[in-house]
């Protein structure tokens, strides 16, 4: 078995300049976390709100956490005080509610917001009319506790290159076209976090700047 400092290594080599790598850390227990700490990595991503603060409390403080599961609202508050980016905002309200809490700690918190594509019903993130629809109706000054940096998504689990191309494509698109509505001259808005270990590099072609990846560094999850 390769270890997890020679898999981040050869990733973190195979990843463009512009890319960043997120190492999706779900599952894994804090020591195996520290391999990846100690060979470099940075930034991490959990998908429970419990998972994510007892790692960031039992590991160095130099680490940006980011989330990418689903969050209930009422995880919101406990898990600001850790995370550097919300990557899967995926309705309106749980947007208000980070906007909120965000305010009343006097921050500003990063986040994402995470579409669906394809036709994986068991995905979640706004459906692509739902979010028609929200972005005709908001304006980033109605949430002004959050930063809008960009999009997440995934693509349909497949081995058909071709619809997995269609999915990065159809992201890339809502991404550019939120960008162009909204977010012209915000220089922050400008990631598009789509790319898990086995799509990365389909991913990139169509316009990733922000790669998710777990199994490939850490080995299979246990659940
Ligand atoms: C688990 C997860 C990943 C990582 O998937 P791997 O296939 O293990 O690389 C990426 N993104 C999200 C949203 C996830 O939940």
């Amino acid at each position: 078995m390769t270890s997890v400092a020679d898999n981040l290594r050869r990733i973190a080599a195979s990843v463009p300049a512009g890319v960043e790598l997120v190492a999706v850390s779900k599952f894994h227990p804090a020591e195996r976390l520290r391999e990846a700490y100690d060979a470099g990595q940075r930034v991490f991503a959990e998908s429970r709100a419990n998972e994510l603060v007892a790692k960031a409390e039992a590991l160095p403080s130099d680490i940006r956490w980011h989330f990418i599961g689903h969050l209930q609202t009422n995880k919101v508050r406990r898990i600001l005080p850790y995370v550097s980016l919300i990557q899967s905002v995926d309705s309106e309200h749980l947007l208000r509610c980070i906007s909120d809490e965000s305010v009343r700690a006097g921050r500003v918190t990063d986040i994402l917001l995470e579409v669906t594509v394809g036709s994986d019903e068991s995905k979640t993130g706004f459906r692509p009319d739902v979010f028609k629809r929200f972005v005709d109706s908001w304006e980033p000054e109605m949430t002004p506790g959050v930063r809008v940096c960009g999009i997440m998504g995934m693509a349909t689990l497949t081995d058909d290159t071709d619809i997995i191309r269609r999915d990065f494509t159809a992201l890339f698109e809502i991404f550019t076209s939120l960008k162009d509505a909204k977010f012209r001259d915000d220089t922050k808005f400008s990631v598009l976090s789509m790319g898990m270990s086995d799509d990365r590099g389909i991913a990139v072609e169509c316009g990733s700047t922000m790669v998710r990846v777990g199994t490939d560094i850490f080995g299979q999850r246990e659940y």
